[in-house]
């Protein structure tokens, strides 16, 4: 059975009594601490002191503590340091802070479907994860809506974990948009996969390959750029406001029978074996060991990769083809006036 939370289901009176602490000030840590604050909750950014952001969140206003302080501070305390520096954190300057009866809240479950944090017994352990990044949380909410959110709670040590949680999206603005109640198992999993096989690896490889196909056909890269990737977004968009019906039906007819006929033989049922593969491999730890290893040895693949990425034609050719159409960016620009910015 589903479960979605709006507005009328979080009781925010709960939070208010309470201290909050936002460790971190990046895409998400921003909107987190500016939205909870604009609603009236005493909010207090932790954050290591040389960061670039101490200045920034100060700026906005708000209080900024070592994450030590803040966790010392405060009676909720919401982790948004990167996945792959929770783990450090949270042994250094969470857990001795981390005293019962507090409640302990990540935006993803990464560290504790992995195990890499365990809280003790007696502290609430709960997710608010927001299904998009920090800026749009942000401007969203100034703009008086909301991002959709995941709820789910881990450990509940004090009877409140979810309804702490709930109140804590509501004051994000997420209860605007609806909350769906899931598991740190199914969010992390479900967050993984999307990231991996749809959403930026799969769809960056499509992009990619379309293009280079018709580059290798001889076609100018102009017109491959055009089609195959700044073509991308008024389709997504199209999917996006009224589904793949409604896309298929903005679209010509011829568009639309060679999308039924030629889609399954692009991505055909070797492709969704390698999904699945994809899927297992995330179900089963092997690609949560394999980037901690990469971490720890200074992700080397990681930059390399990163750096071939950077040197393929499809990204000379877009930035020239962006520069001639600056209204395309102009939306960005607006977030990143909003927002105060991403990482130090
Ligand atoms: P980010 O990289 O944008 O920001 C991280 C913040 O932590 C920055 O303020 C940075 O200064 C600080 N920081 C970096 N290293 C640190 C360290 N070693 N110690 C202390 N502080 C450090 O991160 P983000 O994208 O906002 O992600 C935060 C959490 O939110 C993650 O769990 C992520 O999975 C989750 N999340 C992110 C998004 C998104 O779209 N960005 C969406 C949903 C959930
Ligand atoms: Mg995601």
């Amino acid at each position: 059975m589903t479960t979605m939370y709006y507005e009328a289901d979080a009781k925010p009176e709960l939070l208010m009594s309470k201290k909050i602490a936002i460790l971190g000030y990046g895409s998400q840590g921003h909107a987190h601490a500016l939205n909870l604050h604009d609603a009236g909750y005493d909010v207090r950014v932790g954050l290591r002191m040389d960061s670039s952001s101490v200045l920034k969140a100060e700026e906005a206003g708000l209080k900024v503590l070592s994450i030590a302080d803040a966790c010392a501070e405060a009676d909720v305390i919401m982790v948004l340091v990167p996945d792959t520096e929770q783990k450090r954190t949270y042994d250094s300057d969470i857990a001795p802070h981390l005293t019962a009866g507090k409640c302990l809240l990540f935006a993803h479950g990464f560290n504790i479907r992995f195990n890499l944090i365990n809280p003790p017994a007696d502290v609430d352990v709960a997710m608010v994860a927001p299904k998009g990044p920090g800026h749009l949380v942000r401007r969203t909410y100034l703009e008086g809506g909301g991002v959709p959110s995941l709820i789910a709670v881990h450990h509940d040590a004090t009877g409140q974990a979810h309804a702490i949680a709930l109140a804590y999206a509501h004051g994000i603005g997420a209860t605007r948009a609806g909350v769906l109640e899931t598991t740190f198992t199914e969010e992390t999993e479900t967050d993984l996969f999307g990231e991996q096989a749809v959403l930026c690896g799969g769809v960056s490889a499509l992009v990619r390959a379309g293009y280079e196909t018709l580059v290798e056909a001889g076609y100018q890269p102009e017109s491959a750029y055009f089609e195959c990737l700044h073509e991308l977004k008024l389709i997504v968009d199209l999917m996006y406001e009224e589904g793949i019906t409604g896309m298929r039906f903005s679209v010509s007819d011829t568009a639309e029978y060679g999308d039924l006929t030629r889609g399954p033989r692009v991505i055909n049922e070797s492709v969704k074996k390698e999904m699945k593969q994809i899927l297992t491999e995330i179900q089963d730890g092997t690609f949560a060991a394999e980037w901690i290893l990469e971490n720890e040895i200074g992700r080397p693949r990681y930059r390399e990769l990163r750096d071939a990425g950077k040197r393929h034609p499809i990204e000379d050719i877009g930035t020239k083809l962006r520069d001639m159409m600056p209204f395309v960016s102009a939306g960005k620009q607006k977030v990143s006036e909003i927002s105060g910015g991403d990482t130090d």
